[in-house]
C-alpha cells in the first residue's frame, strides 16, 4: 500500500509499504477515506523526535472504514465508519482511572516512534488500529469526514486547554489548537504556554498572548 513516511532531512514522501495486519485479538484495521496533517507531523519531519525511526507511517489524525477486526472486539464490525482517537491507552492504569488516558502507562501515537514504541500512523491506505474498541469512535452517516476528523485530536485538544485556563467554556474560544478554535468577533481568545515564542508565532492581530505557567494536572 502507499503511506507517507520521513524522507530526506525536512522533506516527507509517498511510499510503498506492507499493508499492516491484525497482530492482537483486540486489534482493527482501517481503510482511511481522510487524515489530517499536525504540526506534531513537523518534530519527526525536521529531526527533533529522538529515536524516531524514519519506517514510521505518519499521521496521527484519521478517519476511515473497518476492514477487519480481531477476534475480542466486541463493539465494532467491518463497514463502520470511524474516527480514531490520536493517542493508544489502556484504559486500565491508574492514569487512565483517572481520566488521563494521554498520559496512559501504556500509550502510544499513531505516527510516532522513538519517544513512544512505534506505532504506523493513519497518512496510508489502511492502518493497523490496538485496543479498538477504546480507540474508534462510530459516526454517524450525518458527519463528513472531514468534520469528524477534528475529533482526533484538534477539538479535545482545544477543549482541553479551554478547561484547564479555568475559562468560562460558553466564552472562551479556544486556546491549544486554535485551528479548531478560530476566534470570533467579541470572543476571548487565550494562549497557554510558557514558552513565549510559541504564543507570538500563532498570536493573530487581535489576541493578547502572554506566557503562563504548565498546567498541574491533579
Ligand atoms: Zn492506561
Amino acid at each position: 500500500m502507499r503511506a507517507v513516511l520521513v524522507g530526506e532531512p525536512g522533506t516527507v514522501k509517498v511510499a510503498d509499504v506492507p499493508e499492516p495486519r491484525l497482530l492482537d485479538p483486540l486489534d482493527a484495521v482501517v481503510q482511511v477515506t481522510a487524515a489530517a496533517i499536525c504540526g506534531a507531523d513537523l518534530f519527526p519531519l525536521h529531526g527533533m523526535t529522538p529515536g524516531f525511526d524514519n519506517a514510521t507511517v505518519l499521521g496521527h489524525e484519521f478517519v476511515g472504514t473497518v476492514a477487519e477486526v480481531g477476534a475480542s472486539v466486541l463493539g465494532l464490525r467491518a463497514g463502520q465508519r470511524v474516527v480514531c482517537s490520536s493517542t493508544v491507552s489502556d484504559g486500565t492504569c491508574g492514569h487512565c482511572r483517572a481520566s488521563r488516558p494521554a498520559q496512559c502507562e501504556r500509550r502510544s501515537l499513531f505516527g510516532y516512534s522513538g519517544v513512544y514504541p512505534r506505532l504506523d500512523g493513519g497518512q496510508a491506505e489502511l492502518v493497523r488500529v490496538p485496543m479498538a474498541d477504546r480507540c474508534l469512535l462510530p459516526l454517524p452517516d450525518m458527519m463528513g469526514d472531514e468534520q469528524a476528523l477534528f475529533l482526533a485530536d484538534i477539538l479535545p485538544t482545544g477543549f482541553a486547554a479551554v478547561r484547564n485556563s479555568g475559562a468560562d467554556l460558553s466564552d472562551a474560544q479556544g486556546t491549544g489548537c486554535r485551528s479548531a478554535a478560530g476566534p470570533r468577533p467579541g470572543h476571548r481568545v487565550r494562549g497557554r504556554s510558557p514558552l513565549r515564542a510559541r504564543l507570538q508565532a500563532g498570536r493573530w492581530p487581535d489576541v493578547r498572548a502572554r506566557t503562563h505557567p504548565p498546567v498541574q494536572h491533579r
